[in-house]
């Protein structure tokens, strides 16, 4: 498993290199959330995540991968139109109850987590130390989802009220100083690209279009939204600030299932996505 301490060690190494590094913010018990920037400081940026669900480290795995090849494939990192921030798990606290359970959360925390989660195997474990799902706390139509629940759980729980978490405070903030002109956000599993979330019609045209570029090297599944999911980053930036934002969904269902425990899994999926932070900056600077 890809933990958090492994990003650490990671994030160190390319440190060595000259790159921008830092915090985006701090988690619900205090741990820094990192981001990596590459590329130009002026001109157009993307955001890029991974990781805000705990069991899905292999896409902090994937993001932090991206992140070597641009450095190792295009040393001078001139995107030239602009650059991207990388935060390759937004999640840690939810990374390290995955891996270690909840002896890796300060002692408050850990009755509550042992209780929520009914046992000492956290290994399929979605939320952060506070049993939120941070992908359903951001305000976007917030409480609407079809599989929301109100109590602190594994998986699904919308918090006491949009961005009650510091998780989703920080990359709301984050992304609000940045002003990202697309976002792309990495789960697993089942290779799928969610872009629709109520937009204008000249709006959905226009991220209908960057979709289906970006699937021309992926080949995974476009799926229409029903409406049923709501309360995730993606939806956010959608709805709150009108830019194209994408949820990938990694992995083959059909040939893996959670917990995802081998690394392997996302080898081919890496190579479908290696460039597509590049290219999702070039097909969404084309657009505007
Ligand atoms: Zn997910």
């Amino acid at each position: 498993m890809y933990t958090y301490y492994a990003l650490l060690e990671d994030i160190a190494y390319i440190d060595h290199f000259g790159v921008e590094t830092g915090s985006i913010g701090e988690t619900e018990s205090g741990r820094k959330i990192p981001f990596v920037h590459i590329g130009a400081e002026k001109g157009s940026q993307i955001i890029v995540t991974g990781g805000i669900h705990s069991r899905e480290h292999i896409s902090s795995l994937l993001v932090f991968r991206q992140i070597i090849y641009l450095l190792n494939n295009f040393p001078s990192a001139d995107l030239s139109s602009g650059g991207i921030y990388f935060v390759p798990m937004v999640n840690p606290d939810g990374n390290l109850i995955c891996a270690y359970g909840e002896k890796s959360a300060p002692p408050a925390f850990r009755e509550t987590l042992r209780k929520v989660n009914g046992g000492s195997d956290f290994s399929l474990f979605k939320a952060n130390v506070n049993c939120v799902d941070l992908n359903t706390n951001f305000d976007a139509r917030w409480g609407e989802g079809k599989h929301n629940v109100r109590e602190p759980s594994g998986a699904n729980y919308i918090g006491p009220r949009p961005f009650s978490e510091s998780e989703t405070r920080a990359l709301r903030d984050f992304t609000l100083r940045v002003k990202p002109i697309s976002t792309l956000s990495y789960h697993a599993m089942g290779r799928e690209i969610y872009w629709q979330f109520g937009q204008n019609e000249k709006d959905m045209r226009r991220d209908k279009a960057i979709a289906e570029r970006i699937n021309g090297f992926l080949n995974y599944r476009l799926v229409n939204d029903d409406g049923t999911s709501v309360g995730g980053y993606k939806d956010w930036c959608i709805s709150a600030l009108g830019i194209p934002s994408f949820t990938i969904e990694l992995v083959n269902d059909k040939k893996y299932s959670h917990p995802l425990t081998d690394d392997g899994c996302i080898d081919e999926d890496f190579e479908k996505n290696k460039l597509l932070p590049q290219n999702l900056l070039k097909f969404a600077s084309d657009m505007l």
